[in-house]
């Protein structure tokens, strides 16, 4: 997928749109999803122009990929989901049914996710 700077990620990541941030370092950018599905859901958002994780697996450093799991750390933290469990997602291209071409990680817990469910 090739990468388009006109994205809404990337727009929350230069600041011309506000977002609920809950974290940042370096390399990620964390803020709560604007159509939450479930009582936690966080996107964690790598600030590099990765389009997707086929983008990600090929090009980011190593340490823009600890950044992630490192991001993932502290939202679980922030929110106590540890204990009762939690899901994290990253949709990528049409199968996969990505809808904004920026890579971002769903971070979603706070209830009973139900378990992943075979569908055609
Ligand atoms: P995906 O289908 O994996 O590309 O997920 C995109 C997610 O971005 C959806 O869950 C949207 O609700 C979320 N989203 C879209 N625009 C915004 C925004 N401005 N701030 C926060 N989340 C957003």
């Amino acid at each position: 997928m090739v990468y388009d700077d006109s994205n809404i990620f990337a727009r929350i990541l230069r600041d011309e749109i506000p977002a609920d941030k809950v974290y940042e370092d370096e390399h990620v950018l964390a803020f709560h999803d604007v159509a939450h599905l479930t009582p936690v859901h966080v996107l964690v958002v790598p600030k590099g122009r990765y389009a997707d994780m086929t983008a990600f697996t090929k090009e980011a450093s190593p340490a823009e990929a600890a950044a992630v799991f490192a991001a993932i750390k502290a939202i679980v933290d922030q929110h106590d989901i540890a204990e009762g469990g939690y899901r994290v997602v990253s949709n990528c291209g049409e199968h996969g049914g990505q809808e904004v071409p920026h890579l971002h990680f769903h971070v979603m817990g706070g209830r009973q996710l139900g378990g992943m469910r075979r569908s055609s």
